[in-house]
């Protein structure tokens, strides 16, 4: 499939071919955390706290409850917090990712994902009137947002946090200032102007410990920025288990209301909220081509995704983006 102009794709950023290879170390990763599922724990609802739940779905031996008050959707019982850090460190899916996938696909990564994130950034920051922020990141990956965000010198320092050895050694090769810890356990005096962090919360055992930990680096006033998937987001809505969103390294999909509950309940206030995701019909039109799922006798989607992609595709995906019903969320939230 030939990309439009500027259009993220997901060719882009997970080719094929590398997906094939991918999926080997995947079963490995999900062999090993449901063969633990006995010390697996039951939660409340992430978004929330809400305690009655009700059964959502089921995939890959991995079971997902829903909240009937605020629509976050969550995985309980789930693994602890220390079997996560195990889970982690000896993942074979993110060694494939750190030698293959992010070196083979770092430019495009760069130029499509976290260049987009550092204009927003920028656009947020000038929005906000801050000037010369201090800015930290919390999970910086491959370290390419940093880096990036270094390059523009609109920043008074970029610092990050990141506790794999491998992950932190990317950052310093980037020549970016990393604390090689993780934020529960980071004790620095540093306060900064902006925290922020992407796809991160949605891994976690404890989202709120996550937020409140981050809290105490920010200034007074100080801003949160971060993306995470919006489970009722159309790709997600419209495949659920057949979505590749859903799996067994998810374990919390908030929503624009949800999200908006759990940062009240930190004591943030949030600006806004809003779905730039660019890759919802994409994702869906994808599994269809690839025969992995059908809309059956969906006539009204199958005109959009399917037969007139081309003229309604784009359009459909402006709406989404438009009404906070992408699946690709961030979330602007400012310290009390
Ligand atoms: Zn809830």
């Amino acid at each position: 499939m030939k990309s439009k102009s500027n259009k993220l794709t997901e060719e882009q950023i997970r080719p094929k071919l590398l997906k094939k290879k991918i999926k080997k170390n995947f079963y490995h990763d999900l062999k090993y955390l449901v063969s633990r599922k006995k010390s697996f724990e039951k939660v409340s609802c992430p978004g929330c706290q809400n305690k009655n739940n009700k059964k959502y779905l089921e995939k890959n031996k991995i079971n997902y409850l829903i909240c009937p008050k605020c629509k976050t959707f969550f995985v309980s019982p789930r693994p602890p917090e220390k079997l996560l850090e195990e889970f982690y460190k000896q993942s074979k899916v993110y060694e494939f990712f750190n030698n293959y996938i992010f070196p083979q696909t770092e430019k495009i990564r760069s130029k499509k994902i976290a260049k987009p994130r550092v204009d927003n950034i920028l656009k947020l920051s000038k929005k906000y009137k801050l000037l010369k922020p201090s800015i930290l990141e919390v999970g910086p990956g491959y370290g390419t947002f940093c880096s990036l965000a270094n390059r523009t010198k609109f920043f008074s320092s970029v610092d990050a946090v990141e506790p794999s050895p491998e992950g932190a050694d990317n950052c310093r090769k980037k020549r970016i200032n990393v604390y090689e810890e993780t934020i529960e356990n980071l004790k620095i005096k540093k306060k900064f102007d902006i925290v922020v962090n992407f796809e991160v919360i949605e891994h976690l055992f404890s989202p709120k410990k996550f937020i409140l930990s981050m809290k105490k680096f920010l200034k007074k006033k100080g801003f949160m920025i971060l993306t995470c998937p919006n489970g009722m987001g159309f790709d997600i809505q419209i495949l659920k288990e057949k979505s590749d969103s859903i799996d067994h390294e998810h374990l919390n999909y908030f929503n624009p209301l949800s999200i908006e509950k759990l940062f009240e309940s930190c004591n943030f206030k949030i600006l806004e909220i809003f779905t730039p995701g660019q890759l919802d019909v994409d994702l869906v039109r994808n599994k269809i081509l690839d025969k992995k799922f059908n809309l059956d006798s969906n006539f009204f989607l199958n005109d959009i995704i399917i037969d007139n992609y081309d003229t309604k595709g784009n359009e459909f995906q402006k709406y989404l983006i438009n009404n906070r019903l992408s699946s690709n969320m961030w979330v602007v939230a400012q310290k009390k």
